[in-house]
């Protein structure tokens, strides 16, 4: 795809931009703002608004307010209990008084100054000692020449921050990002589609949404529309592109109707697959034997079973002559792999190879040397043999493992290839029916729904700090009774020392102070590889006892004696996310348990710097999906309930969201306009209909999703 003038520009780090500092762009980056383009996109999750300047005395009780006045006092207190501090700032207007109460945000008394004019934003409880009353109320410090006037009917944006970075602060860096980044992005639709489809200009909806000054509501739905349907129609050209490119694939795989050894294999398996795996496998079957490339997404939760799916497609694979291929996202989990397979394999007289990160030379050649002799085996290794593909010859079938940016691996794989093979790709993030067909309408999508019954479902408690004692003793009991168990803590980003610090000093708490008598490991992003595997060893050999652990134990690692896990600041993790950890126990045939410690601020709901509430729900309500079901699509259903599907893979904090703004259960008139929109555009492209400048701005919108390197034959 040709680089776009615009792309290069929006692509600009927010650092660039005058009066960003580096300091700032640092925190911005921990909001998932790291160039003009996430900034565009980086939309307010709701607006301050001001039609209702508010006195005290005007306040009724209980509801939401704005309310205005002079600082009177302002009083930091400490309370009777140890961990309680208290920040009071009492206001006064026209002779009634309104009173601010934080907790535990000391620092917040260094904001207010005697004399000076705010707004309090926020519940207003009774008159409490005779004057009304705000907990944690959002503040909006004013000038001193403020007229409520200038203010009445106007909204403000509000974005999610992050520690060290004030509301006010991040609007107007927002501003000037914004208004720095907007002459890029411009309309990519004909004037007359929009008009037909009653679709206001992109650049002016971009705008509005970051500063709707005095606009109505009904403004704003329109600009939402708008760039709702903007999230779709990136995806939609992404997989009209993609869906072209697979007709015109080269394809030589004759893959035969299995026989005898995938028989045998069945034979040697110590259970009955289930009848989900059937029919998994009879899809599979299908597309393996059709004369046209599989590309299929396999969904199914940890522990579904999905390893012996992608083992029995192989064989199939190796049966009809081919070799296969599986690759995982870590080398653990590679090796975990190569394992299982060795096992299997080994009876049916089927080679198993493992390639590596940290082969030798002399390995290296040992396996290319394999690779001559053997005809039909399979190769185990991490997602960079995609890179190599290649080079592995007679391939007739990928099965990618565990895979999330599928969407992304995929079509960077259809660039290269000459002749492609059939392909699986396995994700244990169940992601709601009409999500997956939005993000990945161009595979074909198989679900293992239940797993094996042979597990005995996890039982899981949302509990508060309070409870941690108990919680301790739980685990001591399990111990003592041979089982293991994970306390995990939040990892919110992975250039972030917090965290591991975090889990350091717990660390050191949990194993000095409440279990001496017990050997505990601990695992976080920011140790040595080796460090990480040998822990990670004597834990699943059972050494270690109690692992203390940041968030890098998400994906399949696999203790069957794992009865425990304790999850802190859960309110810090997207539903989807929840579900993923907890997968790793429950194993075994042991009866585990998950605690889920909530340490949400009472008095708010959530506080600045948790994970958004789009719906207002408070996080004990999500938290008590996880303690309702172990069913992974039921949870990614709520989630998408509750948050929308924008956070859905966490990936705000990963990078950019993909869906942010739209929904595809709520959205389906803008979902099928997309589409509509996305397949007409690509053929007024193809044949030239395009203006010069509307090509460019079609262009860069499609590089502002996929990356410039998204290449596309003929495009
Ligand atoms: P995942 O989908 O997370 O990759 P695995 O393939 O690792 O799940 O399977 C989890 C466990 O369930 C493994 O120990 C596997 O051997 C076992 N298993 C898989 N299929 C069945 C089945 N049909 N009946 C009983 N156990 C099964
Ligand atoms: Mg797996």
């Amino acid at each position: 795809m040709p680089e776009t003038k615009e792309y290069e520009l929006l692509q600009r780090p927010v650092g660039t931009v005058k009066g960003v500092t580096a300091r700032r762009a640092a925190l911005l980056s921990r909001c998932g703002v790291a160039t003009l383009w996430d900034a565009l996109t980086f939309f307010p999750y709701r607006y301050e608004d001001y039609s209702k300047i508010l006195r005290p005395d005007q306040v009724k009780e209980g509801g939401e307010a704005l309310v205005y006045g002079k600082i009177v006092s302002v009083k930091a207190e400490k309370t009777f209990k140890k961990h309680l501090k208290l920040v009071k700032v009492l206001i006064e207007n026209s002779g009634s008084t309104a009173l601010g109460v934080w907790f535990n945000q000391p620092w917040i008394a260094d904001k207010f100054e005697v004399g000076k004019k705010v707004l309090f934003h926020g519940v207003c409880h009774g008159a409490f000692s005779g004057c009304l009353q705000m907990t944690n109320p959002d503040v909006i410090y004013l000038d001193d020449d403020f007229h409520p006037d200038y203010y009445e009917g106007k909204k403000l944006p509000v974005y999610h921050t992050t520690e060290g970075l004030t509301q006010g602060v991040l609007r107007n860096v927002m501003g000037s990002l914004v208004s720095e980044a907007l002459p890029s992005f411009r309309e990519y639709l004909p004037a007359d589609e929009l008009k037909r489809s009653a679709l206001c200009d992109i650049s002016e909806a971009v705008k509005l949404l970051h500063d709707p000054n005095k606009t109505g509501d009904e403004g704003i739905a329109q600009a939402r529309r708008r760039l709702i349907v903007d999230e779709f129609f990136a995806l939609q050209v992404g997989n009209v592109l993609t869906r072209k490119v697979m007709q015109k694939e080269n394809y030589e795989a004759h893959h035969l109707v299995p026989g005898k050894l995938i028989v045998d294999f069945l034979n040697i398996l110590p259970f009955k697959l289930t009848k989900d795996q059937l029919s998994v496998l009879s899809e599979i079957k299908n597309d393996m034997l059709a004369p046209r490339p599989m590309h299929r997404l396999l969904q199914g939760d940890v522990g579904s079973g999905k390893t012996v799916v992608a083992a029995t497609a192989m064989l199939m694979a190796v049966e009809s002559g081919y070799n296969a291929a599986i690759m995982a996202p870590t080398e653990i989990l590679a090796r975990q792999h190569y394992e299982t397979l060795k096992k299997w394999c080994d009876l049916i007289g089927v080679d198993v190879l493992l390639s590596y990160g940290g082969m030798k030379a002399k390995e290296k050649k040992e396996l290319l040397k394999r690779f001559e002799e053997e005809k039909n085996f399979i190769l185990v290794g991490t997602h960079s043999l995609l890179h190599v593909k290649e080079s592995i010859p007679n391939l007739g079938l990928v099965v990618i493992d565990e895979q999330h940016k599928f969407g992304v691996a995929q079509r960077a794989m259809l660039r290269e290839a000459e002749s492609v093979p059939d392909t699986l790709i396995m994700t244990a993030t169940p992601i709601p029916r009409s999500l997956a067909m939005t993000l990945y309408g161009h595979l074909d999508i198989s679900v293992i729904k239940a797993p094996p019954a042979v597990r005995i479902p996890v039982k899981t408690y949302v509990v508060t700090p309070e409870r941690l004692p108990a919680v301790w003793n739980f685990i001591r009991k399990e111990a003592e009774v041979g089982r293991q168990a994970y306390i995990v803590y939040p990892q919110i980003d992975e250039s972030d020392k917090r965290e591991a610090k975090a889990a350091a000093e717990m660390f050191e708490v949990l194993s000095n102070k409440v279990f001496p008598d017990l050997r505990l490991g601990i695992i976080h992003g920011r140790l040595e590889k080796e460090e990480k595997e040998e822990t990670m060893r004597k834990f699943r050999e059972g050494e270690i006892k109690v692992l203390v652990c940041t968030t890098v134990i998400e994906v399949g690692v696999d203790v069957p004696n794992a009865s425990v896990m304790v999850i802190e600041d859960a309110q810090r993790f997207g539903l989807a996310q929840l579900h993923q950890l907890r997968g790793r126990i429950g194993r075994g045939n042991l009866q585990s348990y998950c605690v889920l410690v909530d340490n949400t601020p009472l008095e708010k709901g959530g506080d600045e710097f948790s994970q958004p509430l789009l719906t207002g729900m408070t996080e004990n309500r999500r938290l008590e999906v996880m303690a309702k079901t172990n069913d992974g699509f039921e949870i990614a259903e709520a989630d998408m309930e509750l948050r929308g599907p924008g956070e859905f893979f966490g990936e705000k904090q990963s990078g950019h969201p993909t869906l942010y703004l739209a929904n595809p259960n709520r959205d389906k008139k803008e979902l099928a306009l997309a589409k509509e929109l996305a397949e007409k555009m690509i053929e007024a492209y193809e044949a030239g209909a395009l203006s010069p400048e509307i090509k460019e701005a079609f262009l860069t919108r499609v590089a502002l999703r996929y990356g410039a390197e998204f290449t596309v034959p003929g495009f």
